[in-house]
């Protein structure tokens, strides 16, 4: 028989006697289950399960006996006896914990005994490693699975689930490897078979129903029924804001005082703002920060001197120490975009802010793009070809040193009434510049909206108009309506973080 099942779904259909669907009549509707929806095989344990799930289909089997012995390690088909009885219902392929490490049987015994009393049957080695790979490479498996990892002392760091390993694995052998272990979503098959998986196997995600509701369950179990607060604190180089908001980003309570100037101050800053605006409803708490943050962590990577001393703060550590609520703490614009996104509440969205520098955030269907080192969405140091300033970050010509708020104010004659003829020059010159940025945008992440916020809503719609007409000259497929000022005030970055405390999780 050939077995055809290259670059195909197979569902692993087990339960074990303390689940909910333990038994080999439902395993056998989970497998027909599996089989309408397109597997191409199924993976099965116990001799009983295989058997049953043998009379409904042709496809190919993978036949496992699991047998947890204390004295032993290894688990997965561990003697020649439990071959015997895979093979014997109904098993294309029996897959044997092919580990070298403590086991009833030897595995050149378990590999020989199959061999010989079965030529027909194939043999599909479970490791967890590329060294299990090279130990086992003279025993010859047909198929080799990486269902172990993440399993196993030396492997419980990797990744889950482990698709550098499928890559390790096909650079050493050309047997073919099949994933498995840790897969939940779709794109990750997808990406193991692009990774050079021959199958991917997927268990629990579609056979442990249990497993899949708690995960739903997850994404919203810490979001309490509507009668619940947030607080949101915004860092910013001369005040530091709080509020306490609704789900739904209302603000209920709100405070604000001068921000410190050295890190440890600023904490106690931060936690007095907190106390101000906290409630006995509040469930999660968010903090924006100006610099570069280590999201996950809720650290600082990087502060400017505006914040002395801030730089490698654990905020999110001593913020969850002192209060024992969940919080979350980013970039400032990053909020703020969320802030934004969160009233419009679709697609993709750049929110650009501009005050002493140029901040901006990238929000992607909900999602705020961060980028591997936290940077994404710094535009202001994007490079602008017509200056040649010095900028803070020390490099020369960044946009942020033609288009911050400092900028105007050191150039305009009077920055509140801008009339005179100098003050005209210089403005259109900005718009045309401001016109070329989000040109440079428009054209690398194509968003729907780019909205500005900070010091610009505060000159008018003149200076929206001004920077939509010098856009549509250099950008002919866009209609300049695309770029909209800000409909999220002062508070963005403090509402935003308390929405980002209690949506945003990842
Ligand atoms: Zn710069």
């Amino acid at each position: 028989m050939i077995l055809d099942f290259k670059h195909g779904l197979i569902v692993s259909c087990q339960a074990e006697e303390t689940e909910p669907l333990y038994g080999s009549e439902i395993m056998q509707k989970m497998a027909v289950a599996a089989i309408q929806g397109g597997a191409k095989g199924i993976r099965a344990n116990t001799p009983q399960d295989i058997k049953a799930i043998r009379q409904i289909t042709d496809l190919p089997i993978i036949g496992i006996f699991k047998d947890r012995r204390p004295d032993y390690e290894a688990y997965i088909t561990i003697t020649c006896e439990e071959i015997d009885e895979v093979i014997n219902a109904g098993a294309d392929i029996v897959a044997i914990d092919s580990i070298y490490r403590s086991r009833p049987e030897p595995l050149e015994k378990l590999y020989r005994h199959c061999r010989e009393k079965y030529p027909h049957i194939k043999i599909l080695a479970d490791i967890s490693s590329v060294e299990d790979v090279k130990k086992i490479l003279t025993l010859k498996p047909d198929y080799i699975s990486t269902t172990l990892s993440g399993y196993t002392a030396q492997t419980c760091d990797r990744s889950k689930p482990d698709i550098h390993l499928i890559r390790e694995i096909t650079e050493l052998t050309d047997i073919p490897v099949i994933a498995e272990g840790n897969y939940f979503y779709p794109e990750q098959v997808r990406m193991a078979i692009l990774n050079g998986a021959y199958a991917v196997v997927v268990g629990g995600a579609i056979s442990r129903p249990q497993q899949t509701t708690a995960r739903f369950v997850k994404h919203i179990s810490d979001l309490p029924s509507s009668d619940i607060t947030a607080v949101g604190v915004d860092l910013g180089g001369t005040w530091t804001r709080s509020v306490l908001t609704d789900m739904y980003g209302n603000i209920l309570k709100s405070y604000r005082q001068e921000t410190p100037k050295n890190a440890a101050s600023v904490l106690a800053c931060i936690e007095k703002c907190i106390e101000k605006v906290i409630d006995g409803k509040t469930t999660a708490i968010g903090i924006a920060s100006a610099g570069r943050i280590d999201f996950k962590n809720g650290k600082v990577l990087y502060a400017s001197d505006n914040l002395p001393g801030w730089t490698g703060t654990e905020v999110k550590k001593e913020i969850e120490k002192v209060f024992k609520i969940r919080t979350v703490v980013d970039n400032d614009a990053n909020m703020a975009a969320y802030m934004q996104w969160f009233k419009e509440k679709d697609g993709c969205i750049l929110y650009i802010t501009v005050g002493t520098g140029i901040g901006s955030g990238i929000v992607v269907n909900g999602k705020v793009m961060r980028g591997v080192t936290g940077s994404a969405g710094e535009i202001g140091h994007i490079v602008y070809p017509l200056s040649s300033n010095s900028c803070t970050c020390g490099k020369k010509g960044c946009i942020e040193t033609v288009l911050s708020g400092r900028y105007l104010s050191e150039n305009l004659s009077d920055i509140n009434n801008p009339i005179n003829e100098k003050d005209q020059r210089i403005l259109s010159e900005y718009c045309k510049t401001f016109a070329w940025l989000v040109d440079t945008l428009k054209n690398t992440i194509d968003f729907d909206a780019v909205y500005i916020g900070g010091v610009l809503p505060r000159y008018g719609s003149f200076m929206l108009e001004s920077i939509r007409r010098e856009f549509e000259k250099i950008n002919l497929r866009n209609p300049g309506d695309i770029i909209k000022y800000s409909t999220v005030g002062e508070e963005a970055g403090s509402v935003g973080a308390a929405l980002c405390s209690l949506f945003i999780d990842e």
